[in-house]
């Protein structure tokens, strides 16, 4: 069993097998949560516990295989290395109230959004529980810090991954581990309607971020694929729910591409969209990336864009662009190391 991924009650019965008491397991349970420690044979659990458990099970590690710091602004993008040798990106991005970092869910991504470096060679596997715990933890740790926000904007879809998703929640909630505030969490997604109902049921209070990027189906469906599967009006009461059972509040994301998605129509047809919603939308100038031919607006136009929303009662804000020196954008990092 991979014991980082493990709840504490799943921890006693391993501990169990073994033939220690129970309370062992929160030991364990501390050791890796919140410590933030792996190596369990400097820890103080009993000798012959620790070869059992080093012979026995798993420990899944995950380790900064590069840091890229930008000179502009104090934004830094990760790249970690995974125990099969599989490469995943993040960015740690500090603000005035503190470190944000944004983690990944899974190895690729299969959801196909044209846009997005991260789906160019599809999903190849899921990350773990433990693996999106131990972005946030090896970060901590490399640089001393505590993080204040943990975002699921990374590579991967959260909610296409959703029983380890879930899993990753609870653990880093958990009072007796790194005890992080739901409120402080934002999962981002392009959809997945079934998953948002799912998740809403549990009424943990995280942020919900959902990606937009087109103002009616036809646009978006030649964007992202999921838009065949559920329509955006269907996607949009599935948040509303979300919202109602959390207490939430939604963001849309909506990723300007120049002179497709940023004209008069689009933000008449967004206004119907949103009326009656309570909403945050984050306006990011696309990324260009070699795999697609769209490019991102010039400020101008993305200003005008968010004047036109604002006029009509809309809550905007742009992302701002960090670390523009750091020559990537998201996934284009991974790709480019790897020589994709
Ligand atoms: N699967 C999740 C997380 C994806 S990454 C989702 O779909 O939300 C986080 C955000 O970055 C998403 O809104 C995604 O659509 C957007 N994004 C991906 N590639 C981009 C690019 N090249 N430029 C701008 N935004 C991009």
């Amino acid at each position: 069993m991979e014991l980082n991924s493990l709840y504490i009650d799943e921890l006693k019965e391993i501990v169990k097998k073994y033939g220690e008491k129970e309370f062992r397991a929160k030991q364990l349970f501390n050791f890796f949560h919140a410590q933030k420690r792996l190596d369990i044979k400097n820890s103080n659990l009993p000798k012959k516990l620790i070869d059992n458990l080093l012979e026995n099970e798993e420990i899944r590690k995950l380790s900064i295989l590069k840091d890229y710091s930008s000179k502009i602004d104090e934004t830094k993008k990760l790249l970690y290395q995974l125990d099969d040798g599989n490469i995943i990106e993040g960015s740690l991005i500090k603000y005035k109230f503190g470190y944000s970092l944004c983690i990944s869910t899974q190895v690729g991504c299969r959801m196909s959004c044209v846009f997005c470096a991260s789906t160019k060679e599809g999903r190849v596997r899921n990350l773990t529980a433990s693996e999106m715990l131990s972005q946030i933890y090896s970060v901590e740790n490399e640089y001393g810090i505590n993080l204040s926000n943990v975002v699921l904007m990374g590579s991967g879809e959260p909610l296409d991954n959703y029983e380890n998703l879930i899993r990753f929640l609870d653990l880093i909630h958990d009072e007796n581990g790194r005890n992080f505030s739901y409120r402080n969490l934002t999962i981002s997604t392009c959809g997945i309607v079934e998953n948002i109902y799912k998740l809403a049921d549990k009424k943990y209070p995280v942020t919900l971020a959902l990606s937009l990027h087109a103002s009616n189906n036809e646009d978006r469906k030649a964007i992202m694929p999921i838009t065949n599967k559920y329509s955006i009006e269907e996607a949009l009461k599935a948040c509303k729910y979300y919202c109602d059972q959390t207490n939430t509040r939604l963001t849309i994301e909506y990723t300007l591409i120049n002179c497709e998605n940023d004209k008069d129509q689009n933000v008449k047809e967004l206004k119907n969209l949103l009326n009656n919603l309570k909403v945050h939308i984050n306006l990011i100038p696309l990324n260009n990336i070699k795999e697609y031919s769209g490019k991102r607006p010039d400020k101008r136009s993305v200003y005008a864009f968010k004047k036109k929303l604002e006029s009509k009662g809309l809550n905007v804000t742009i992302r701002r662009e960090l670390g523009a020196d750091i020559n990537a954008s998201c996934g284009q990092l991974r790709r480019d190391y790897k020589g994709g």
